[in-house]
Protein backbone atom coordinates (compact mmCIF):
# COMPACT_ATOMS: atom_id res chain seq x y z
CA UNK A 1 0.00 0.00 0.00
CA UNK A 2 2.24 3.28 -1.43
CA UNK A 3 -0.62 5.90 -2.28
CA UNK A 4 -1.81 6.74 1.08
CA UNK A 5 -3.92 9.27 0.16
CA UNK A 6 -6.64 7.15 -1.91
CA UNK A 7 -7.41 5.42 1.52
CA UNK A 8 -8.78 6.59 4.68
CA UNK A 9 -6.91 6.61 8.59
CA UNK A 10 -9.23 3.24 9.62
CA UNK A 11 -7.22 1.26 6.59
CA UNK A 12 -3.88 2.85 7.23
CA UNK A 13 -3.76 2.08 10.67
CA UNK A 14 -5.51 -1.60 10.38
CA UNK A 15 -2.85 -2.09 7.94
CA UNK A 16 0.11 -0.78 9.50
CA UNK A 17 0.23 1.07 5.81
CA UNK A 18 0.27 -2.36 4.54
CA UNK A 19 4.37 -3.03 4.15
CA UNK A 20 5.52 -6.13 3.66
CA UNK A 21 8.75 -7.68 4.52
CA UNK A 22 11.13 -7.97 1.10
CA UNK A 23 13.07 -10.83 2.31
CA UNK A 24 10.37 -12.98 3.91
CA UNK A 25 6.75 -11.64 3.08
CA UNK A 26 5.73 -11.60 6.52
CA UNK A 27 2.97 -9.09 7.39
CA UNK A 28 4.06 -8.20 10.55
CA UNK A 29 7.94 -6.35 9.67
CA UNK A 30 10.43 -7.76 11.88
CA UNK A 31 12.16 -6.07 14.81
CA UNK A 32 15.81 -4.56 13.83
CA UNK A 33 17.71 -4.41 16.87
CA UNK A 34 21.06 -3.85 14.56
CA UNK A 35 22.67 -1.07 16.17
CA UNK A 36 24.74 -0.59 12.76
CA UNK A 37 24.18 -1.01 8.85
CA UNK A 38 26.53 -2.31 6.43
CA UNK A 39 28.15 1.10 4.45
CA UNK A 40 25.97 1.72 1.49
CA UNK A 41 22.11 0.47 2.67
CA UNK A 42 19.66 2.77 3.76
CA UNK A 43 21.20 3.22 6.93
CA UNK A 44 24.16 3.66 8.99
CA UNK A 45 23.43 4.11 12.70
CA UNK A 46 20.38 2.93 14.88
CA UNK A 47 20.88 6.45 16.84
CA UNK A 48 19.90 8.23 13.32
CA UNK A 49 17.21 5.82 13.06
CA UNK A 50 16.96 2.40 11.89
CA UNK A 51 14.49 0.05 10.00
CA UNK A 52 12.01 0.18 12.47
CA UNK A 53 11.44 3.26 12.47
CA UNK A 54 10.51 3.97 9.29
CA UNK A 55 7.58 2.37 8.82
CA UNK A 56 5.34 3.86 12.05
CA UNK A 57 7.27 6.78 11.22
CA UNK A 58 5.63 6.77 7.57
CA UNK A 59 2.36 5.69 8.85
CA UNK A 60 1.81 8.87 11.19
CA UNK A 61 3.14 11.61 8.82
CA UNK A 62 0.24 9.81 6.94
CA UNK A 63 -1.77 10.04 9.47
CA UNK A 64 -1.01 13.22 10.17
CA UNK A 65 -0.79 14.48 6.87
CA UNK A 66 2.54 15.81 7.13
CA UNK A 67 5.84 15.70 5.34
CA UNK A 68 7.48 13.62 7.78
CA UNK A 69 7.93 12.28 11.14
CA UNK A 70 10.24 11.33 13.72
CA UNK A 71 10.29 9.25 17.02
CA UNK A 72 12.14 9.82 19.85
CA UNK A 73 12.30 7.60 23.49
CA UNK A 74 9.59 9.57 24.95
CA UNK A 75 7.01 12.81 24.68
CA UNK A 76 9.33 14.80 26.70
CA UNK A 77 11.98 13.82 24.24
CA UNK A 78 9.99 14.93 21.33
CA UNK A 79 8.15 18.30 23.02
CA UNK A 80 12.13 19.56 24.00
CA UNK A 81 13.71 18.77 20.78
CA UNK A 82 11.05 21.16 19.31
CA UNK A 83 12.24 24.41 21.58
CA UNK A 84 16.06 22.96 21.40
CA UNK A 85 15.54 23.56 17.71
CA UNK A 86 15.57 27.18 18.45
CA UNK A 87 17.90 29.91 18.34
CA UNK A 88 19.65 31.18 21.83
CA UNK A 89 17.22 34.42 22.45
CA UNK A 90 14.29 33.37 20.84
CA UNK A 91 10.75 34.40 22.36
CA UNK A 92 7.99 31.20 22.95
CA UNK A 93 4.52 31.59 24.16
CA UNK A 94 2.83 28.30 25.98
CA UNK A 95 -0.19 28.24 27.43
CA UNK A 96 -0.45 28.03 31.67
CA UNK A 97 -2.47 25.22 31.76
CA UNK A 98 -0.29 22.03 30.36
CA UNK A 99 1.32 18.97 30.66
CA UNK A 100 2.79 19.54 34.05
CA UNK A 101 6.40 18.18 33.15
CA UNK A 102 6.73 20.18 29.97
CA UNK A 103 5.75 23.17 31.82
CA UNK A 104 8.33 23.03 34.44
CA UNK A 105 11.02 22.55 32.00
CA UNK A 106 10.17 25.68 30.40
CA UNK A 107 9.61 28.17 32.91
CA UNK A 108 12.65 26.84 34.90
CA UNK A 109 15.34 28.69 33.58
CA UNK A 110 14.60 28.78 30.18
CA UNK A 111 17.92 30.94 29.55
CA UNK A 112 19.63 28.05 30.74
CA UNK A 113 18.47 27.35 26.84
CA UNK A 114 18.95 30.91 25.19
CA UNK A 115 14.95 31.10 25.15
CA UNK A 116 12.37 33.55 26.98
CA UNK A 117 9.39 31.63 27.26
CA UNK A 118 5.53 34.23 28.39
CA UNK A 119 2.52 31.76 29.54
CA UNK A 120 -0.55 32.83 28.38
CA UNK A 121 -4.35 31.47 29.46
CA UNK A 122 -5.26 29.07 27.49
CA UNK A 123 -7.24 29.55 24.79
CA UNK A 124 -7.29 33.45 25.34
CA UNK A 125 -6.70 34.44 21.85
CA UNK A 126 -6.55 38.11 23.32
CA UNK A 127 -3.85 37.56 25.31
CA UNK A 128 -1.94 35.71 22.78
CA UNK A 129 -1.80 38.60 20.48
CA UNK A 130 -0.60 40.69 23.30
CA UNK A 131 2.34 38.39 24.06
CA UNK A 132 3.05 37.78 20.59
CA UNK A 133 5.87 39.78 19.46
CA UNK A 134 6.72 39.84 15.80
CA UNK A 135 9.85 39.03 14.76
CA UNK A 136 10.59 37.78 17.86
CA UNK A 137 8.47 34.91 19.26
CA UNK A 138 9.30 31.71 16.82
CA UNK A 139 7.35 28.93 18.52
CA UNK A 140 3.78 29.09 19.85
CA UNK A 141 2.93 26.01 21.70
CA UNK A 142 -0.79 24.66 22.24
CA UNK A 143 -1.88 21.95 24.28
CA UNK A 144 -5.72 20.63 22.92
CA UNK A 145 -7.92 19.46 25.26
CA UNK A 146 -5.38 20.94 28.08
CA UNK A 147 -4.15 19.10 31.17
CA UNK A 148 -5.71 18.32 33.41
CA UNK A 149 -9.07 20.97 32.83
CA UNK A 150 -9.53 20.00 29.15
CA UNK A 151 -9.47 23.64 27.99
CA UNK A 152 -9.82 23.94 24.13
CA UNK A 153 -7.92 25.75 22.28
CA UNK A 154 -8.99 27.02 18.49
CA UNK A 155 -5.99 25.56 16.33
CA UNK A 156 -6.99 27.77 13.15
CA UNK A 157 -7.25 30.97 14.84
CA UNK A 158 -4.05 30.52 17.08
CA UNK A 159 -2.47 29.37 13.47
CA UNK A 160 -3.36 32.55 11.99
CA UNK A 161 -2.36 34.84 14.89
CA UNK A 162 1.15 33.12 15.30
CA UNK A 163 2.24 32.87 11.29
CA UNK A 164 1.03 36.84 10.98
CA UNK A 165 3.78 37.14 13.96
CA UNK A 166 5.86 35.24 11.92
CA UNK A 167 5.80 32.62 14.57
CA UNK A 168 5.50 28.74 13.96
CA UNK A 169 2.17 27.17 15.90
CA UNK A 170 3.76 23.56 17.37
CA UNK A 171 0.31 20.98 19.08
CA UNK A 172 0.89 18.89 22.15
CA UNK A 173 -1.95 16.16 20.40
CA UNK A 174 -1.49 13.41 22.56
CA UNK A 175 -5.01 13.65 24.20
CA UNK A 176 -6.52 14.28 20.63
CA UNK A 177 -4.79 11.77 18.86
CA UNK A 178 -4.95 12.01 15.06
CA UNK A 179 -8.19 9.91 15.23
CA UNK A 180 -9.89 12.93 17.04
CA UNK A 181 -8.73 16.30 15.70
CA UNK A 182 -5.71 16.88 12.45
CA UNK A 183 -3.86 20.16 13.64
CA UNK A 184 -1.39 20.21 10.46
CA UNK A 185 -4.77 20.48 8.35
CA UNK A 186 -5.87 23.45 10.88
CA UNK A 187 -2.64 25.24 10.23
CA UNK A 188 -0.66 23.95 12.67
CA UNK A 189 3.64 23.41 11.64
CA UNK A 190 4.50 20.63 13.79
CA UNK A 191 2.53 18.37 15.97
CA UNK A 192 3.87 16.45 19.13
CA UNK A 193 2.63 13.05 20.80
CA UNK A 194 3.43 11.48 24.11
CA UNK A 195 3.24 8.25 22.06
CA UNK A 196 3.40 6.77 25.52
CA UNK A 197 -0.48 7.72 25.44
CA UNK A 198 -2.95 6.66 23.09
CA UNK A 199 -0.79 5.77 20.25
CA UNK A 200 0.75 2.85 22.06
CA UNK A 201 -2.03 2.28 24.03
CA UNK A 202 -0.98 -0.59 26.23
CA UNK A 203 0.86 1.51 28.76
CA UNK A 204 4.24 -0.90 27.63
CA UNK A 205 5.91 1.79 25.87
CA UNK A 206 7.65 5.16 26.83
CA UNK A 207 8.05 6.95 23.20
CA UNK A 208 7.63 10.36 21.69
CA UNK A 209 7.01 12.00 18.32
CA UNK A 210 7.17 14.83 16.41
CA UNK A 211 5.09 15.08 12.74
CA UNK A 212 6.07 18.08 10.45
CA UNK A 213 4.07 20.18 7.75
CA UNK A 214 6.91 21.02 5.30
CA UNK A 215 10.71 19.24 5.48
CA UNK A 216 12.60 22.47 6.18
CA UNK A 217 15.52 24.03 7.55
CA UNK A 218 13.84 23.33 11.29
CA UNK A 219 12.80 20.70 10.69
CA UNK A 220 16.55 19.55 9.77
CA UNK A 221 17.54 21.03 13.10
CA UNK A 222 15.22 19.00 15.10
CA UNK A 223 16.22 16.18 13.03
CA UNK A 224 19.89 17.03 14.48
CA UNK A 225 18.85 17.29 17.99
CA UNK A 226 17.46 13.92 17.75
CA UNK A 227 20.68 12.32 16.79
CA UNK A 228 22.91 14.46 18.77
CA UNK A 229 21.07 14.17 21.78
CA UNK A 230 20.54 10.45 21.60
CA UNK A 231 16.96 10.74 21.67
CA UNK A 232 15.87 8.25 19.22
CA UNK A 233 12.88 5.89 20.35
CA UNK A 234 14.69 1.98 20.71
CA UNK A 235 13.67 -0.36 18.16
CA UNK A 236 11.79 -2.76 20.00
CA UNK A 237 9.46 -0.43 21.50
CA UNK A 238 9.63 0.96 17.77
CA UNK A 239 7.96 -1.89 16.48
CA UNK A 240 5.46 -2.47 19.68
CA UNK A 241 4.16 1.10 18.83
CA UNK A 242 3.49 -0.02 15.41
CA UNK A 243 1.04 -2.66 16.71
CA UNK A 244 -0.33 -0.37 19.39
CA UNK A 245 -1.20 2.35 15.82
CA UNK A 246 -2.91 -0.46 14.15
CA UNK A 247 -6.00 -0.84 16.87
CA UNK A 248 -5.68 3.24 17.21
CA UNK A 249 -8.72 4.34 15.88
CA UNK A 250 -11.04 1.28 17.57
CA UNK A 251 -9.25 2.01 20.67
CA UNK A 252 -10.09 5.99 20.48
CA UNK A 253 -13.30 5.59 19.73
CA UNK A 254 -14.15 2.93 22.81
CA UNK A 255 -12.55 5.60 24.96
CA UNK A 256 -14.42 8.63 23.84
CA UNK A 257 -17.80 6.70 24.21
CA UNK A 258 -17.10 6.06 27.68
CA UNK A 259 -15.51 9.13 28.85
CA UNK A 260 -18.92 10.67 27.27
CA UNK A 261 -21.01 8.41 29.12
CA UNK A 262 -19.14 8.85 32.58
CA UNK A 263 -19.10 12.90 32.27
CA UNK A 264 -23.17 12.77 31.56
CA UNK A 265 -23.59 10.57 33.94
CA UNK A 266 -21.92 12.35 36.63
CA UNK A 267 -22.96 16.28 35.14
CA UNK A 268 -25.39 17.38 38.24
CA UNK A 269 -24.43 14.20 40.54
CA UNK A 270 -24.33 15.69 43.84
CA UNK A 271 -21.36 14.41 45.05
CA UNK A 272 -19.56 15.88 42.29
CA UNK A 273 -19.28 19.67 41.95
CA UNK A 274 -18.24 19.81 38.21
CA UNK A 275 -17.26 17.68 35.71
CA UNK A 276 -14.88 19.07 32.97
CA UNK A 277 -14.97 17.42 29.53
CA UNK A 278 -14.92 18.81 26.27
CA UNK A 279 -17.81 17.00 25.07
CA UNK A 280 -20.42 18.26 27.95
CA UNK A 281 -22.66 21.36 26.36
CA UNK A 282 -21.45 23.36 28.98
CA UNK A 283 -17.48 23.42 28.99
CA UNK A 284 -16.73 26.48 27.35
CA UNK A 285 -14.48 24.94 24.73
CA UNK A 286 -17.67 22.74 23.88
CA UNK A 287 -18.29 24.82 20.60
CA UNK A 288 -14.72 25.14 19.13
CA UNK A 289 -13.85 20.88 19.86
CA UNK A 290 -16.95 20.22 18.35
CA UNK A 291 -15.56 22.00 15.13
CA UNK A 292 -11.66 20.82 15.54
CA UNK A 293 -12.41 17.11 16.84
CA UNK A 294 -14.63 14.90 14.96
CA UNK A 295 -16.19 11.10 16.16
CA UNK A 296 -15.72 12.25 19.82
CA UNK A 297 -14.13 14.38 22.49
CA UNK A 298 -11.55 12.22 23.61
CA UNK A 299 -10.84 9.68 26.80
CA UNK A 300 -10.04 12.29 29.30
CA UNK A 301 -11.90 13.88 31.80
CA UNK A 302 -11.72 15.70 35.23
CA UNK A 303 -14.78 15.72 38.53
CA UNK A 304 -14.31 17.90 40.90
CA UNK A 305 -15.61 16.48 44.26
CA UNK A 306 -18.15 18.09 46.02
CA UNK A 307 -16.66 16.96 49.06
CA UNK A 308 -13.24 19.06 48.88
CA UNK A 309 -9.61 17.65 48.60
CA UNK A 310 -10.07 15.28 51.22
CA UNK A 311 -13.17 13.55 49.82
CA UNK A 312 -11.03 13.29 46.40
CA UNK A 313 -8.78 11.98 47.64
CA UNK A 314 -10.46 8.28 49.09
CA UNK A 315 -12.81 8.79 46.40
CA UNK A 316 -9.36 7.67 44.38
CA UNK A 317 -8.22 5.19 46.50
CA UNK A 318 -12.35 3.57 46.66
CA UNK A 319 -12.09 2.33 43.33
CA UNK A 320 -11.52 -1.08 42.56
CA UNK A 321 -11.45 -0.95 38.39
CA UNK A 322 -10.11 2.79 38.12
CA UNK A 323 -6.28 2.28 39.39
CA UNK A 324 -4.98 4.82 41.06
CA UNK A 325 -1.61 5.50 38.51
CA UNK A 326 -0.60 8.17 36.56
CA UNK A 327 -0.31 8.43 32.92
CA UNK A 328 -3.25 8.10 30.74
CA UNK A 329 -4.41 6.89 26.85
CA UNK A 330 -4.25 2.76 27.87
CA UNK A 331 -6.72 1.12 27.29
CA UNK A 332 -7.30 0.60 31.47
CA UNK A 333 -8.85 3.08 33.27
CA UNK A 334 -6.41 5.39 35.73
CA UNK A 335 -7.86 7.84 38.45
CA UNK A 336 -5.38 10.42 39.89
CA UNK A 337 -5.54 13.13 42.76
CA UNK A 338 -3.43 15.04 40.12
CA UNK A 339 -2.52 18.29 42.37
CA UNK A 340 -1.02 15.58 44.93
CA UNK A 341 1.23 14.15 42.29
CA UNK A 342 2.21 17.61 40.57
CA UNK A 343 3.44 18.91 44.05
CA UNK A 344 2.86 21.92 46.35
CA UNK A 345 3.19 24.51 43.29
CA UNK A 346 0.63 22.75 41.19
CA UNK A 347 -2.29 25.51 39.77
CA UNK A 348 -4.54 22.68 39.66
CA UNK A 349 -7.29 22.69 42.12
CA UNK A 350 -6.76 20.20 44.99
CA UNK A 351 -10.14 18.53 44.78
CA UNK A 352 -9.77 17.45 41.24
CA UNK A 353 -9.44 13.61 40.16
CA UNK A 354 -8.37 12.90 36.34
CA UNK A 355 -9.53 10.15 34.97
CA UNK A 356 -7.99 8.31 31.93
CA UNK A 357 -10.74 6.24 30.68
CA UNK A 358 -9.97 2.83 29.19
CA UNK A 359 -12.18 0.64 26.80
CA UNK A 360 -14.16 -0.96 29.32
CA UNK A 361 -18.16 -1.54 29.56
CA UNK A 362 -19.11 1.80 30.36
CA UNK A 363 -21.73 0.66 33.00
CA UNK A 364 -19.01 -0.75 34.63
CA UNK A 365 -17.04 1.56 35.05
CA UNK A 366 -19.73 4.04 36.03
CA UNK A 367 -20.88 1.48 39.07
CA UNK A 368 -17.43 1.50 40.04
CA UNK A 369 -17.10 5.08 40.45
CA UNK A 370 -20.55 5.86 41.84
CA UNK A 371 -19.37 3.22 44.35
CA UNK A 372 -16.21 5.12 45.30
CA UNK A 373 -18.08 8.37 46.08
CA UNK A 374 -20.61 6.77 48.18
CA UNK A 375 -18.19 5.88 50.77
C1 LIG B 1 2.62 12.18 28.96
C2 LIG B 1 2.51 13.47 28.26
C3 LIG B 1 3.66 14.15 27.82
C4 LIG B 1 5.05 13.62 28.08
O1 LIG B 1 5.26 12.38 27.45
P1 LIG B 1 6.26 11.25 28.05
O2 LIG B 1 6.13 10.16 27.03
O3 LIG B 1 5.75 10.88 29.40
O4 LIG B 1 7.61 11.85 28.10
C5 LIG B 1 3.48 15.34 27.13
N1 LIG B 1 2.25 15.85 26.91
C6 LIG B 1 1.12 15.24 27.32
C7 LIG B 1 -0.20 15.85 27.03
C8 LIG B 1 1.22 14.03 28.01
O5 LIG B 1 0.11 13.43 28.44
Amino acid sequence: MTETGKYKPATLMAQGLGWVDGGTGAVTTPVHPSTTFEHGSDFTYQRYGGPGHAQPEALLAALEGGAAARLFASGMAAATAVFLALEPGDHVIAPEVMYWALRKWLVESPERRGLEVSLVPNGDMDALRAALRPGKTRMVWVETPANPLWSITDIAETAAAAHEAGALLGIDSTVQTPVLTRPLELGADIVMHSASKYLNGHSDVLGGALITARDDDFWARVDMVRRENGAVLGAFEAWLLLRGLRTLALRVRAASANALAIAEHFHGHPKVAQVLYPGLPTHPGHEIAGRQMTGGFGGMLSLRVAGGEDAAIQVAAGTTLFKQATSLGGVESLIEHRAGSEGPSSPTPRDLLRLSVGIEDAGDLVSDLEAALEN
